[in-house]
């Protein structure tokens, strides 16, 4: 090497070395100071400071109000045992103080490279800005040490902050490439049951934090949380591979040691307003009210539940929703009570999930078609007629081969939906549905589209919104479609059995490349070529109506969302609604599926697709005083069209009115 190289290298590596000296020699100072044996809840309490926009109860931290943390927290100390530790509960209990509480322990006290991993990029930019950046600006202990913070350096970014140290990692259930940072002796997985089951096709989440750490292995720490989700979740089996520990208090009359459980809650309510909501001590029996658990909980303790011999190295916590200082039972009871009278699967599992941290069994095994049948019995209108309380119809038509079937729903208050009328179009011997100039089509466009029904009052109603398959002979019944060239009152729809929703936004075909030429050349509003329809959660509708038609209707009336047939109903609509049977999901079959019993069951599709209108239409949000008043408008309208002579006009005022207040 030449002279003149040679003083260039130096010159360069006196450079390097000077730029990054001070940084060198903290973290020389840090690997060499020994971690503190302090506690983590101590150590948190002397030294943190919540801001106002992270809490209502801002200032010095303090863990009062969580007892329940203290362990937890503990398990995750450099100093412990563990290597993995799992938090199962429910929302709102403070995971992610947690998470917070160790992250500044360790960035003071033992710092490495960290890793924290998000369910989306979301929640990821979401708590970084709203929650960690103003905690650190509050915090000049953990501000010093954040690199950006101080004057001239850099390292603060969207996906890091680098400290004196080490690095924070910050990773997001829907990029790989987040969780393929530098190796890390801490990883943090915030809402586990959120992520998806493989990450970029990498790995799950928890595998993927676990490669992390591998350098570190012995001296890692990983912690899972989440709210546990129905179906597979991965936070149940993390946590059924821990000692699973509860969280144990005492009676304050006796001073039995129990675990809170929804079970023994009980309450005094009127309707879903709760007068009162209290607990008996499964000792004593004895009235144990919310006011009493702040004092119960400060002397809890945690106990393993799982006597078979675990992984001594991991640890695992479950809490429920009854233990949060941010919940209150008569809250807690409220939320019960209208996701009862809601009446929807969804609410109830959400309740179960969020609330009490728990699975929700549902209720989708086969609902039995006789008790549906014999129920219709009682009701007091045929097919062909409109009961007096429904509001609006809307119509689900399923393409078969030879013929289209089609419900007609007539949709009420408490979002109540009454059969009106079922009818089956066929082809012509030899034709079939893949032929748009089938005459089940036109039948279909005159009898459904142009079909009129009357209510017992005499109003003369219309369907507002018509839904039809276009998963068999998708291009006739595209063309169908483009014939009849109303797409507000007019919709495709195709089942979907992952989508976790009842229906979606309106979705475009793909067109061929001539295809999009030629529409460009049209340059037409709506592109010849070019279709639209909806994705219906048809996996997440057959739990809705299985979970409707199984519930017993109240004295009161006021269920939210049941099915009624009318007298004169056939056996074999109600054999075709009771089709299908749902299977839990299995290795083979992550999401579960639904298994048909018998061949026909057009009409559980029909009544799915009818229920997408209704939800599509956003007449799920109705209030009952929006119910009343459009009653009441059409009430209104009967009666002063009664006072001039009845012509074709004046029909469809009526049915204008229906369409008032509804956005498609
Ligand atoms: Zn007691």
């Amino acid at each position: 090497m030449s002279q003149a190289n040679e003083s260039k290298l130096e010159n360069y590596l006196e450079t390097l070395l000077n730029r990054n000296i001070p940084v060198l020699r903290e973290a020389l100072a840090n690997a060499l100071k020994p971690i503190p044996e302090i506690k983590i809840k101590d150590w948190c309490e002397q030294n943190l400071y919540l801001p106002m926009e992270m809490t209502s109860r801002y200032g010095k931290y303090d863990m009062s109000l969580t007892p329940y943390m203290e362990e937890i927290c503990e398990c995750l100390h450099p100093l412990s045992p563990y290597n993995e530790v799992v938090l199962d509960a429910a929302a709102q209990v403070s995971k992610t103080q947690i998470m917070i509480n160790v992250i500044s322990f360790c960035l003071c006290n033992a710092p490495a490279n960290m890793l924290f991993g998000f369910s989306n990029e979301e929640q990821k930019n979401n708590f970084v800005q709203s929650r960690l950046n103003p905690f650190i600006d509050a915090n000049p202990i953990i501000k010093e040490k954040i690199f950006s913070k101080r004057k001239g350096e850099k390292g603060d970014t969207k996906s890091k902050k680098m400290f004196a140290g080490g690095t924070l990692y910050f990773a997001s259930g829907e990029a790989a490439a987040g969780w393929r940072s530098n190796p890390c002796r801490y990883a943090f997985i915030d809402e586990v049951d959120a992520m998806p089951l493989n990450v970029e096709g990498e790995g799950s989440p928890v595998d993927l934090a676990r490669r992390r750490t591998n350098t570190y292995y012995g001296r890692h720490k990983i912690f899972i949380c989440s709210t546990p989700k129905n179906g597979k979740s991965k936070i149940i089996s993390e946590y059924s591979q821990t000692d699973m520990r509860h969280y144990f208090v005492p009676c304050p009359h006796c001073g039995h040691y129990h675990e809170f459980e929804w079970e023994r809650m009980l309450w005094d309510a009127d309707g879903t307003h709760v007068k009162r909501a209290w607990y008996e001590c499964p000792n004593c029996g004895l009235v144990i009210h919310d006011e009493d658990k702040m004092g119960m909980m400060q002397k809890g303790k945690w106990i393993a539940t799982n006597t078979e011999k675990t992984d001594p190295k991991k640890a695992g916590f479950w809490l429920s929703g009854l233990y949060s200082p941010w919940l209150t039972w008569e809250g807690i009871v409220t939320t019960y009570l209208e996701a009862i009278k809601k009446n929807l699967e969804s609410d109830m599992i959400s309740f179960y999930n969020t609330v009490l941290g728990l699975q929700y069994k549902t209720k989708s095994d086969t609902p039995d078609w006789q008790r549906l049948f014999n129920i219709s019995q009682a009701s007091d209108w045929y097919l062909g007629e409109v009961p007096e309380d429904c509001i609006f119809l809307t119509s689900g038509s399923d393409v078969q081969a030879d013929r289209i079937e089609t419900h007609v729903w007539g949709w009420g208050k408490y979002n109540r939906a009454k059969l009106v009328d079922h009818k089956i179009f066929y082809c012509k011997q030899g034709e079939e549905t893949k032929d748009v100039n089938s005459k089940c089509y036109a039948e279909w466009y005159d009898n459904i589209y142009k079909g009129t029904w009357q209510r017992k009052d005499g109003l003369v109603m219309r369907c507002v919104l018509n839904a039809m398959d276009r998963n068999y002979n998708t291009p006739a019944v595209n063309t169908f479609w483009e014939r009849v060239g109303d797409p507000k009152k007019f919709i495709l729809v195709r089942g979907d059995d992952y989508m976790q929703s009842p229906i979606s936004t309106m979705k475009k075909d793909k067109p061929a490349t001539n295809d999009t030429e030629r529409a460009k050349s049209q340059n037409k509003q709506r592109e010849k070529g070019v279709y639209y329809y909806y994705l219906v959660g048809s996996s997440y509708l057959k739990h809705e109506v299985y979970h409707a038609i199984k519930t017993e209707d109240n004295s009161d009336h006021t269920i939210n969302g049941l099915y009624f047939l009318p007298k004169d109903i056939s056996e074999e609509i109600c054999r075709q609604m009771c089709a299908e049977v749902y299977i839990e999901p299995d290795e083979k079959h992550k999401n579960g599926y639904w298994k048909k019993l018998r061949d026909r069951n057009e009409a559980l599709d029909c009544v799915n697709y009818a229920t997408a209108c209704f939800y599509l239409m956003g007449a799920y949000k109705f209030t009952l005083e929006e119910w009343d008043l459009i009653a009441k408008r059409l009430k209104d309208s009967i009666e002063h069209n009664n006072k001039k002579p009845v012509n074709r006009n004046t029909q469809k005022s009526q049915i204008q009115i229906l369409n008032e207040g509804i956005q498609l």
